[in-house]
């Protein structure tokens, strides 16, 4: 795959597919951190001479609508690039081939919503070659969409000899090659979540390169299940027993040391405010539900995760959206931050995760947040990702 830095930008015209896929409260953006990571690569492009065409989804639109129109984020992305955004009505058709056609070196242009035409969605080949009909250069920057293989991130890649992944793209394969190719070990994976069934295969795919396994979340319960444990009314899936069972052979086959909860937070309700004790996760009394790791359970996993030298995060410890059940989440993101300060090399991902460590306001003490959720996990299940391969 070629890099950004191999090509020559100089009066060329670059399109780049970015993840403008932001939250709005309201009319306001409430989480830039997206438009924030496409800086990188859309100045590079305009300081090596080129012109940047950008394009994005936003949304699940069902037609065009206002609330949809990437207009929405120009004025955003205008702030913070300090630069003049040229806005185009459409990302295909006459208006955007004039504008195209009239953008000279250092200016931007922001196509509208790709997803006002369905044919994004299902990689039309017709729909990504209009595309490509704007520019000389084709940049992927968007990770979190690289596990679709829509228009403008794989079907595209073929109408263009220059193309590479972003600077962030870029940043994300490397992370992710770091953790899975050649980790410095001790490696310590991480995983929480909801569900057990969701995150099984990248389990069963890590097991291949990891020397410990930390589990925690609401997954934990079905593995204390699936050895003989009394979970009570914490959440559960039965359906996968046979999966936590298969799991720990494999782990012990590949000598993964596997850390579950040894003691849980349970309380009456999943509410903030109801009755709350710590007990042992193997008795956990009907009519009480686990919540969060225990005491013990965290100076555990903390030790665990200080004497790693790689480590990956994915999915929370408990309810950590929940004050009375987010300290297991946060003493285990602070290990993480601490292990990182000493030399470690930490990634995390997954939305949850990152929502966490931007709670615990610790972002700027993680080795790198993945921007990617669903193409993240995608990634750690060993799938190659069709925006990924599209560019090889
Ligand atoms: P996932 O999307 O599978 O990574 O799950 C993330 C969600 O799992 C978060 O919203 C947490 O609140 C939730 N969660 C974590 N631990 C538990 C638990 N013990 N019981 C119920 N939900 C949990």
């Amino acid at each position: 795959m070629k890099s950004i830095k191999d090509i020559l930008f100089h009066n060329k015209k670059a399109l780049i597919r970015v993840d403008f896929n932001v939250p709005f409260n309201g009319e306001r953006i409430s989480d830039n951190s997206r438009i924030l990571a496409a800086l990188p690569t859309i100045k590079y492009v305009l300081e090596n001479g080129g012109s940047c065409i950008v394009m994005s989804h936003l949304g699940r639109p069902k037609k065009r609508e206002k609330k949809f129109s990437l207009i929405n984020v120009k004025y955003e992305l205008e702030r913070l690039l300090d630069h003049v955004v040229i806005f185009v009505e459409n990302c295909i058709g006459p208006d955007a081939k004039k504008a195209s056609e009239e953008l000279m070196p250092g200016e931007v242009l922001l196509l509208e919503n790709l997803r006002f035409y369905k044919e994004e969605t299902v990689g039309d080949e017709k729909f990504a070659q209009e595309l490509s009909f704007l520019a000389d250069i084709y940049i992927n920057d968007a990770y979190g969409t690289t596990h679709r293989a829509h228009a403008s991130t794989s079907t595209i890649a073929k109408y263009f000899d220059e193309k590479s992944p972003g600077l962030l793209l870029e940043k994300e394969i490397f992370c992710l090659k770091k953790v899975l190719e050649s980790p410095k070990k001790p490696v310590t994976a991480i995983v929480g979540g909801a569900k057990v069934s969701s995150k099984i295969s990248i389990i069963a795919n890590m097991l291949k390169v990891i020397d410990n396994l930390v589990i925690g979340g609401g997954m934990a319960y079905t593995f204390i299940l699936s050895s003989g444990g009394k979970v009570g009314d914490s959440i559960c899936e039965p359906e996968n027993l046979r999966d936590c069972k298969e799991i720990l052979r494999l782990a012990k086959k590949n000598k993964v040391k596997i850390f579950l909860p040894t003691d849980v937070v349970v309380s009456k309700s999943f509410s903030n405010n109801d009755k709350q004790k710590e007990v042992d996760i193997q008795k956990i009394p009907d009519g009480w539900q686990g919540l969060d790791i225990g005491t013990k359970t965290r100076q555990k996993f903390s030790d665990v995760i200080k004497q790693s030298s790689t480590l990956l995060w994915n999915g929370p410890m408990g309810v950590f959206e929940m004050s009375s059940f987010q300290n297991g989440t946060k003493t285990i993101a602070n290990a993480v931050a601490e292990a990182t300060k000493k030399g470690s090399f930490s990634l995390v991902g997954g939305g949850d995760s990152v929502a966490a460590i931007k709670k615990f306001n610790l972002e700027d003490k993680i080795s790198f947040i993945s921007t990617g959720g669903g193409a993240m996990l995608e990634s750690l299940e060993g799938k190659v990702l069709p925006g990924i391969k599209a560019l090889q």
